[in-house]
């Protein structure tokens, strides 16, 4: 059997990336994609057939909104059949909630979709740019056995390729922006691109693509801090139209027992809000009933985020509360890992 040239669809949303400096007022906004392509003349010598789309308005990803994540779906859904494999050049500031998101609206998917950007434009003299989209092609072009290796939504930044709804944005200054604290990498790039095949999710392959395009954005995350008041969060706690809430607890899922702060969180799960517990801290997981301080909201019904970030976890309640899931089997289901997001 010949091998057939990979066909990668390169998707421009915006970001630091294709951006370039204000000569008036010194800041940076994003440009024209044609310009960025002939930036990279590189492009030309990939052993694939790179096609290119680009919101009308690129956009700072800290703009970022539910309606662009199902603008990308669709530009991947409509072009699904025509292409490998696609990559989403986008901001860094939102991409680990864009790749998430992404995650949960694409299932079944069985190509990749590699999502990456740069800490400095592709027109800077030290760019990262370049080797960050070079090497997400190459990635996105991967093949074995005729079939793509990725398949699964990815995040390539600075010579490694993470799980999309693992990561998160970690440094505003050092190339190495992003980590994925509970889950190994994919891929490293050194001399060779070394694979870590295990890791690879591995997609049910006799369904086909479903794109769901259904997320409800009301939601909201409070953030524990030892003070924290009971006014503040029976006023987030009685938002008109909250339907779920993520609460970023301390270590291992903890927060205080006070029953000011206990109360307001049970009457709203029986008012039918969903809370999940998710840690603050950067790696580890959520483990309710450990301490005494989890046991409290493992008793009223909250519900856990384990190890998931914060990211896959916002992205991952806007995507069940789309799917209008009955509230007895809500819990079970946002415990399950639906696209290895957590274990
Ligand atoms: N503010 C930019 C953005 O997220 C930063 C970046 O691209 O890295 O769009």
């Amino acid at each position: 059997m010949t091998k057939s040239i990979p066909r990668i669809l390169l998707i421009y949303t915006g970001g630091t990336i294709g951006m370039i400096k204000d000569v008036e007022t010194g800041v940076l906004r994003a440009f024209d994609f044609n310009n960025l392509l002939l930036k990279i003349p590189e492009l030309k010598l990939l052993d694939c057939n790179i096609e290119t789309v680009s919101f009308k308005v690129p956009i700072d990803s800290s703009n970022m909104e539910p309606k662009y994540w199902i603008k990308i779906a669709e530009i991947i859904e409509s072009n699904y059949h025509r292409f490998d494999g696609f990559v989403v050049l986008h901001g860094s500031d939102t991409m680990s909630y864009s790749a998430s998101a992404l995650s949960f609206i694409l299932e079944n998917l069985k190509k990749p979709v590699i999502f990456t950007g740069s800490q400095l434009p592709i027109g800077d003299l030290r760019t990262d740019a370049k080797e960050n989209l070079i090497t997400s092609i190459q990635i996105a072009a991967l093949q074995r056995y005729n079939k793509p290796v990725v398949r699964e939504v990815g995040l390539y930044f600075e010579y490694k390729l993470y799980r999309g709804n693992r990561t998160t944005k970690i440094n505003a200054e050092h190339f190495q922006a992003f980590a994925s604290l509970n889950y190994p990498e994919l891929i490293e790039s050194g001399v060779h691109l070394k694979v870590n095949f295990d890791y690879l999710f591995k997609p049910n392959s006799r369904k086909p693509l479903i794109v769901h395009k259904r997320l409800d954005k009301n939601i909201a995350i409070i953030k524990l801090f030892p003070g924290i008041s009971n006014i503040l969060l029976q006023s987030i706690l009685n938002t008109k139209g909250l339907k779920g809430v993520i609460l970023e607890t301390y270590g291992a899922g903890n927060c205080t027992t006070e029953n000011e702060f206990i109360a307001p969180l049970k009457e709203a799960i029986s008012k039918g809000i969903h809370v999940i517990n998710v840690t603050q801290c950067s790696g580890g997981s959520v483990a309710m009933g450990q301490y005494e301080t989890s046991s409290k909201l493992k008793k009223i019904g909250v519900i856990s985020g384990k190890n998931s970030t914060t990211e896959a976890a916002v992205s991952k309640l806007m995507y069940l509360l789309g799917q209008k899931i009955p509230t007895n089997t809500f819990k079970t289901i946002y415990e399950t890992s639906l696209r290895g997001e957590m274990n």
